[in-house]
């Protein structure tokens, strides 16, 4: 375990429900070279937490390779909301890539489709769409929603995750013409290469929270041999400095990465937060605002809660 001085606990509001949440809580753990964020979503257990853990430390001990750029492009996120929204969403985000989320549960494939209209008209002709159903069409949805999907968008750079199986995926990617890139495949697998044996996807998804780190992640990229698109787990700017420090120390980068999601919360924990300009992110660490962290600071109940998780968390790492 490397050394930690400090941990804090914050909870910020998001703008929209996203993922089923319409708070986000972590806490950050202070180490010899500043905060690292550690903000495992609440339902998972600790063996599913803990390669977060190792990627907070990792971030605390300032352990991350040196970047070959200077800015990463991204993409402005657009959560499972009504076409207006979305539209106003993409115009306010300045990125000229956008990920919408499409197959929200209760929502219907003409929300999808007016959503990406929407989007479309939002970003103009030379924009780039990419959806992301986060598994949750089985192969026979996905294979039928897909190119109608395709058409709406105007043309759809990527899928992200249509089913959940790898061997879904490396179905659909057979049916389809879109590219297929996994994300839930890869980070919550046991075995991150299987899309790459199966030839299941076209681009992989990396997220340095739940694969343990910058320097693991670096490997699983070196390793699964397709390009690499690197996604927030939708943390504040802290957590979403490793992301940038990933993306700026990958060798190429064809793609823009899902890093702009600081623009889903409504505070930020440090002075500067990690904002799009020109649709692109700066390769910087932003500090940590003492007093921010006080404002968001969470509740004693919910303090407890993340002191006895990150105990459970690190039982598991020790064992
Ligand atoms: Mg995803």
């Amino acid at each position: 375990m490397r050394r930690v001085s400090e941990t804090r606990v914050y909870a910020v509001a998001l703008h929209h429900r996203f993922r089923g949440i319409t708070v986000r809580e972590g806490m950050l753990l202070r180490g010899e070279a500043g905060w690292g964020e550690w903000s495992p979503f609440l339902e998972y257990e600790p063996a599913v937490a803990e390669p977060w853990l190792r990627a907070a430390e990792e971030a605390a001990a300032g352990d991350w390779p040196a970047p070959v750029r200077s800015s990463v492009p991204v993409n402005v996120t657009v959560p499972a909301v009504q076409a207006s929204r979305a539209h106003a969403i993409v115009t306010a985000g300045g990125c000229t890539t956008a990920k919408v989320k499409v197959a929200e549960p209760g929502q219907t494939l003409a929300d999808d489709q007016a959503r990406l209209e929407a989007v479309r008209d939002a970003l103009g002709p030379s924009g780039r769409v990419r959806i992301d159903a986060n598994g949750a069409w089985s192969v026979d949805e996905a294979v039928a929603a897909i190119p109608v999907l395709d058409r709406s968008a105007g043309g759809l750079e990527y899928v992200e995750q249509p089913c959940t199986t790898v061997d879904e995926l490396a179905t659909v990617r057979r049916a389809v013409s879109v590219p297929i890139a996994a994300d839930e495949s890869i980070r919550r697998v046991a075995d991150p290469y299987l899309v790459r044996d199966r030839e299941a996807a076209d681009i992989a998804v990396l997220k340095v929270q739940p694969l343990g780190g910058v320097r693991a992640c670096l490997r699983i990229a070196e390793e699964i041999g397709l390009p690499v698109v690197v996604s927030s787990a939708l943390e504040t700017s802290v957590g979403i400095a490793a992301g940038v420090a990933l993306a700026a120390a990958l060798p190429s980068l064809p793609y823009a990465c899902g890093l702009a999601t600081v623009q889903l919360l409504t505070a930020d924990v440090v002075g500067e937060p990690l904002l799009p300009v020109d649709g692109a992110l700066p390769v910087r660490r932003p500090a940590v605002d003492p007093h921010a962290l006080d404002i968001l600071g969470a509740s004693a109940d919910r303090v407890a809660h993340w002191e006895a998780r990150l105990a459970a968390c690190r039982a598991v790492a020790a064992s």
